[in-house]
């Protein structure tokens, strides 16, 4: 591994005015499950989330050696992800118009969880993906897939071959991205004149004020707004013209509707004043969050101690780069939380990076019988309460860790 690259200007508008928000000290790779954790001297990089006083981007400060490898999450575990995506295709169809002489993209499709859909209706859909294993099984059911990152070199290749997309899907992956303006060029080279990219991610918004700072790991770069998104956006001559909230996904999902040019709705006025009504444009919005974050932590591993010196049993369930931004940033090792389980078995027989439990199928809950379960995947809480009521039938109690530390029932 190599060492974190440290930034002193903004990723995006790449102005010197960065004030830092948030130190969450020197944590391990959010993604890197270990095979053997005794195996490694795990390293360690510094992990700070900042504010860009020019373009409001909250952003981490420093970019770390990755590898696409490293990326285990096959999207389609998830049942509230899958009906949220073919939501969001049909919709796009029924919008656009798009029918077999159309081309529909997404960047980082993953196991095609999305595409599929798109497959199904007849729609010609190409998907790019930088992990090989997720993008080996897509092809599997039928999706065609590019293994590779995108930016602009991608974009222009693609439009060369197949011609400019009519609709392109970004979702969960702009705030993965170093190079921000690399790939937003590729957006922007790929995309029809009249064509419609729509970006999905959490908002910054709910991550600031329900103190969700599990969001935050180095794989995250960034954690967006409606105004630090259509300042990058208006950076390559796109237009952010409307905009969806999604409440109840990954904690408060937005959706961004981008095109070259397009008045923008009203739902999109809304939002911005919204937000600047809440001072998201200026860094006393950021101010608390520290102390916030510093009293989570501590909620939750004082609970956890009081449990584990009473003779309780604590496991925790999400195996997901913010459950390790949670054991590790709170402090909880084997001590306090047994072992984790999660529903991918790309995940089962590994260890969760720096904590080092043991990650077992979602059948230990019962067979083991943990007296309480921490949902690290917090953002899943109620498909997971719904799927485990055998567990809580047995005498086993959930607890979710924010926006405070609480047990369930
Ligand atoms: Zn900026």
């Amino acid at each position: 591994m190599g060492n974190a690259t440290r930034r002193t200007t903004c990723r995006s508008c790449r102005s010197a005015e960065i004030s830092p928000v948030l130190d969450l000290g020197h944590t391990p790779i959010a993604n890197a499950l270990l095979s053997d954790p005794d195996a490694v001297d795990e390293p360690r990089y510094p992990l700070e989330v900042a504010f860009c006083r020019d373009c409001a981007l909250v952003q981490i400060l420093d970019d770390v050696p990755l590898f696409p490898d490293d990326y285990p999450y096959y999207s389609s575990v998830s049942d509230t992800l899958l009906a949220h995506s073919r939501r969001h295709v049909e919709g796009l169809v029924e919008t656009l118009r798009l029918d077999a002489t159309s081309l529909i993209v997404e960047i980082a499709s993953n196991d095609g969880y999305l595409l599929r859909n798109a497959v199904e209706m007849g729609i010609p859909a190409l998907g790019i993906d930088a992990a090989p294993g997720p993008a080996a099984a897509a092809r599997e059911i039928g999706v065609e897939t590019i293994t590779g990152f995108f930016g602009r070199e991608i974009a222009r290749e693609i439009r060369a071959e197949r011609g400019p997309a009519d609709a392109m899907v970004a979702n969960n992956v702009m705030a993965h991205v170093p190079d921000l303006n690399d790939f937003v060029a590729g957006f922007a080279t790929l995309l029809a004149d009249d064509g419609v990219l729509t970006v999905e991610n959490p908002g910054v918004e709910m991550m600031i004020e329900h103190g969700e700072f599990d969001t935050i790991y180095h794989e995250h770069v960034a954690y967006y707004s409606c105004l630090s998104v259509r300042s990058l956006m208006a950076r390559h001559a796109l237009t952010l013209f409307d905009v969806e909230f999604f409440e109840d996904l990954h904690g408060g999902t937005l959706r961004y509707w981008v095109a070259r040019d397009r008045p923008p709705t009203a739902r999109l006025e809304e939002r911005l004043r919204h937000e600047r009504a809440l001072g998201m444009d200026e860094i006393a919005f950021y101010d608390g969050f520290g102390e916030r974050v510093a009293s989570i932590s501590s909620e939750l591993r004082t609970l956890i101690r009081r449990l584990r010196a009473e003779g309780a049993t604590v496991a925790a369930y999400g195996a997901a780069a913010k459950g390790a931004t949670m054991l590790n940033t709170v402090g909880l090792g084997v001590e306090e939380v047994e072992f984790v389980v999660d529903r991918s078995p790309h995940k089962q027989g590994m260890f969760m990076p720096g904590t080092h439990q043991p990650i077992l199928g979602v059948d230990a809950l019962i067979e083991r019988a943990p007296d309480y379960t921490v949902i690290l995947a917090w953002n899943f809480a109620d498909e997971i309460v719904a799927q485990q009521a055998a567990y809580l039938d047995r005498g086993g109690r959930f607890i979710v860790p924010v926006p405070e530390p609480k047990i369930l029932g």
